[in-house]
């Protein structure tokens, strides 16, 4: 199995890679950020508790999360493995998520931390934004400046400590993505191989 845990700020590129990794290896790729913005879309009890929160760029609770993440990682899609792309995003998810892979006898094959440079990634939020829109795509309602800037917040003070937690059971990886879409890939890659 190919278990991969993305870490990065919003707008590193986690899902940009993940996509192309889903269609490499037929893993399935986990987005509670999606599962999320499905789940307001569709009205249903997790997607009325999340909608504002979601909107205001601050977190979703930890046992929502939790629980989404759990019950799809079981699903068969996921059978060769899968990506979480935005989870664990507190260090409680990060813990949970050992326990719930310990008891499946499963483990993560790597985690891998996209490494950005903040002052940019405004502008690539920005982009994504206008992309959406020229297409006709909705537009996230959490990708305005002052929504970033609390994803932001969120990100340095609950997401960043997990850098150390995966770095102190020596299983850090470090990516720059700041290099085009193609050099963060094999970099990517080159550290599957060495993984696996
Ligand atoms: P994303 O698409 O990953 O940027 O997530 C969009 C929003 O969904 C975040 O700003 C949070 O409000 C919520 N969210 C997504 N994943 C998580 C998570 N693992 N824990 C808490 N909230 C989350």
């Amino acid at each position: 199995m190919m278990n991969i845990v993305f870490l990065g700020p919003p707008g590193a590129g986690k899902g940009t890679q993940s996509t192309r990794l889903v269609e490499k290896y037929g893993i399935c790729q986990l987005s509670t950020g999606d599962m999320l913005r499905a789940a307001v879309k569709a009205g249903t009890p997790v997607g009325l508790k999340a909608k504002a929160v979601m909107e205001a760029g601050e977190l979703v609770s930890d046992e929502i999360v939790i629980g989404i993440v759990s019950d799809r990682i079981e699903e068969p899609d996921c059978s060769k493995g899968f990506i979480l792309d935005g989870f664990p995003r507190t260090l409680k998810q990060a813990e949970a998520l050992d326990e719930r892979l310990a008891e499946k006898n499963m483990t993560l094959t790597a985690v891998i931390e996209l490494v950005v440079d903040e002052d940019r990634l405004l502008s690539r939020i920005e982009k994504r934004a206008a992309e959406a829109a020229a297409a006709g795509d909705p537009v996230r309602k959490d990708d305005t400046p002052q929504a970033f800037k609390e994803r932001m917040e969120a990100y340095r003070a609950q997401t960043a400590p997990l850098s150390a937690y995966y770095s102190r059971t020596g299983r850090l990886n470090t990516v720059d993505g700041m290099k085009s879409i193609e050099a963060v890939a094999s970099e990517i890659d080159e550290i599957l191989v060495a993984g696996t």
